[in-house]
């Protein structure tokens, strides 16, 4: 059995790691030589549409998935035409427009932040006569990890901002007071079962993900049943096949929709060690037609990446519980280079190590 995968990033490599286990190979489509995923896997190396590479992925592959939402959606719809690929062209196309995102989630009685579509900065002025400042203007496409987006405190900047961005079709968003971020994993199957993985709570620091702690403390019944809910309408209304992250801001009892990856996600890391069957695996089994695995928590985790610079790897893996997991990436300002899951036996000790792990990262 062969699985192809769009993108060669350590999603990619995590992916094609979790296939090995099942003695399923990988085949990544990936453009820059030598990327992450290839100790998992053969990468034929060409941009994310060349046709001829996609024609070898239909041809040589049971299924076809991505780990990268900036796929070309023409890519997924040409593949679509030829081989299974999962999450279909609809998912990608609504994660890939924050704007189609936002309308997505109204639709389906998702809470979002207050928010208006700005295309100009005549708009853009208004919007903020709407919704007040501070307001945060991000592009529609192409913003990830805290790119394409500014926080505005004062009007005399709408129009340096919208500039500054590029002056492409943005949304003006309100600024949630929000208590904390959580994260909630969901799979859904062929035949249409699901599974969702606890709430985690993440802590981000200029857009990027610091760290998580999964399961999130301090989550009631009530909250952990909304957040199911939540993510499994919106696996249903996409017909979705394959693992979905939805980030969300939690306000008191309120949960809002911040967005959707259609894909593995960064705040699932956890996990691998820390549940029954990990995204990657419930990923691969969703798409491949294979029945889902439980998701139950075997132990409480903590996840801490490692962006940009590698610490010391003997103080590293000296924390009690700590397990590493690198990527194999040049080291490069910002860039995520690994991530270090740590385990305990209750949230105070998980915390405990997460600030160990920190002390010794620019994390
Ligand atoms: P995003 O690219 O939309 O995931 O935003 C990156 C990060 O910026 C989020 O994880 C939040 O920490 C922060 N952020 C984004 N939108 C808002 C908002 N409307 N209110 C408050 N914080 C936000």
């Amino acid at each position: 059995m062969r699985v192809g995968i769009i993108g060669g990033g350590q999603l990619g490599r995590m992916l094609g790691e979790s296939a090995q286990l099942l003695e399923i190979e990988s085949l990544f489509l990936e453009p820059s030589p030598s990327p992450s995923a290839a100790v998992a896997g053969e990468v034929i190396v060409a941009p994310y549409d060349d046709r001829v590479a996609l024609d070898r992925l239909a041809r040589e592959c049971e299924v076809v998935t991505y780990e990268l939402e900036n796929v070309p959606v023409d890519t997924v719809r040409y593949l679509a035409g030829k081989v299974a690929i999962h999450p279909g062209p609809g998912a990608l196309e609504t994660a890939q427009d924050r704007l189609a995102e936002k309308r997505f989630f109204r639709s389906r009685g998702v809470s979002i932040a207050a928010f208006v579509p700005v295309d100009s900065v005549e708009q853009l002025e208004a919007g903020i006569e709407l919704l007040g400042l501070p307001a945060i203007l991000k592009t529609r496409r192409m913003g990830y990890d805290g790119r394409g987006q500014l926080y505005l405190a004062d009007p005399e900047q709408a129009s340096g901002a919208f500039a500054a961005l590029g002056s492409v079709p943005c949304v003006l968003e309100e600024v949630v007071p929000f208590d904390r971020e959580l994260s909630i994993l969901a799979v859904r199957d062929r035949d249409g079962a699901t599974a969702t993985w606890p709430l985690v709570e993440n802590r981000h620091a200029g857009g990027i993900l610091r760290w998580s702690v999964a399961p999130a403390p301090e989550v009631d019944r009530e909250l952990q049943l909304l957040a199911d809910a939540l993510a499994t309408r919106l696996l249903e209304a996409l017909q979705y096949v394959g693992v979905l992250a939805v980030e969300l801001f939690q306000v008191g009892d309120r949960l809002l929709a911040n967005e959707i990856a259609p894909r593995v996600h960064n705040s699932g890391h956890w996990s691998i060690e820390g549940a029954l069957t990990s995204q990657f695996e419930n990923h691969l089994r969703a798409i491949l037609g294979l029945p889902l695995g439980q998701t139950s928590v075997l132990l409480p985790c903590g996840c801490v990446n490692l962006l940009g610079r590698l610490p010391d790897l003997s103080e590293l893996l000296a924390v009690p519980g700590a397990r590493l997991h690198l990527y194999g990436k040049e080291p490069r300002p910002g860039r995520k280079l690994g991530h270090v899951t740590v385990l305990g036996a209750d949230h105070g000790q998980i915390r405990a190590r997460i600030d160990a792990v920190r002390a010794l990262t620019a994390g």
